[in-house]
């Protein structure tokens, strides 16, 4: 039992109270969106982006919020003033709402919940270790609750003994299931692929970062490119900016964090904690 409160429809309850009923879209078929992000020392990490992108989804999944970008900050600056976690992530879902026939958009329920979520301002050094796996994610611009691939894809990872798999399509990468990919090149560019992904918040501002030092470029990236690059990360709201140690068995450059990255990384930090 946790001693979290929730939002529900703008209901604050204590989480274990919150609910929906089974009838909901997002239960039934999967039908939702939501958005994730960070307080640190109490102060919201990117919200106005990370709102931007949750009424975006919306709009995009034809799904009315039913409430103002402003109310649903409001909502969020009240749950945070009575669970008093500084260090939290907090998650905005919207569901395709109560559907009889199971199929029509009625009106969408929000939900906000936050847990405790400590920052690391270590540099990661432990990174991520991936294996690839071709597959495209339906809607990829769009932050929906699907993540049925990365669950289903468990036992292929424990396998292949790697802590993430990389979607490819014909040899294209595009993403990682929760996260963004970027390579430094062996002439150092730093290069992210533009196209069918999730435009994380994190990469935004990573590529801003990168660009004062880097010539920065969006376009398409291959396996071959990752497997040659002097250096690979991932970037995601959760994991900041983690370096890819490894793809299909093969290191990326030595294999250990890289000076880039752990620049980049140092940077990020020093902006999310300023
Ligand atoms: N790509 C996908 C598919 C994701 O689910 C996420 C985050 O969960 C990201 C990229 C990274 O996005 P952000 O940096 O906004 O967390």
């Amino acid at each position: 039992m946790s001693n979290n409160f929730a939002i529900v429809n703008d209901t604050l309850m204590p989480e274990d109270k919150a609910s929906l009923q089974v009838n909901d879209l997002v239960i039934q078929r999967g039908y939702g969106v939501f958005d994730f992000f960070r307080t640190i020392n109490g102060k919201f990490i990117y919200l106005d982006e990370h709102l931007d992108r949750f009424f975006y989804s919306a709009s995009k999944m034809r799904m009315d919020p039913g409430r103002s970008k402003e109310k649903v900050r409001e909502l969020i600056n009240e749950l945070v003033s009575v669970n008093k976690f500084p260090d939290s992530a907090i998650r905005i879902m919207l569901t395709g709402g109560f559907a009889d026939d199971g199929y029509t958009v009625t009106k969408p329920n929000l939900i906000i919940t936050q847990r405790v979520f400590g920052m690391t301002t270590e540099n990661d050094e432990t990174g991520t270790t991936l294996a690839s796996y071709e597959h495209q994610r339906q809607l990829p611009h769009i932050k929906t609750v699907d993540y049925i691939m990365m669950i289903w894809l468990r036992p292929f990872m424990n396998k292949k003994l790697v802590t993430d798999v990389l979607y490819h399509q014909d040899r294209i990468v595009t993403e990682c299931p929760r996260s963004n990919i970027f390579i430094v090149t062996r002439d150092l560019r730093i290069v992210t692929p533009a196209d069918n992904i999730l435009k994380g918040i994190t990469r935004k501002h990573v590529i801003d970062i990168a660009k004062k030092d880097f010539m920065v470029e969006e376009k398409n990236v291959t396996i071959e490119d990752v497997l040659y690059a002097k250096e690979a990360f991932i970037t995601s709201t959760t994991r900041q900016i983690a370096p890819v140690l490894e793809l299909d068995g093969t290191e990326i450059g030595n294999g250990i964090l890289g000076d880039i990255t752990r620049q980049l990384q140092n940077e990020l930090i020093k902006s999310l904690l300023s």
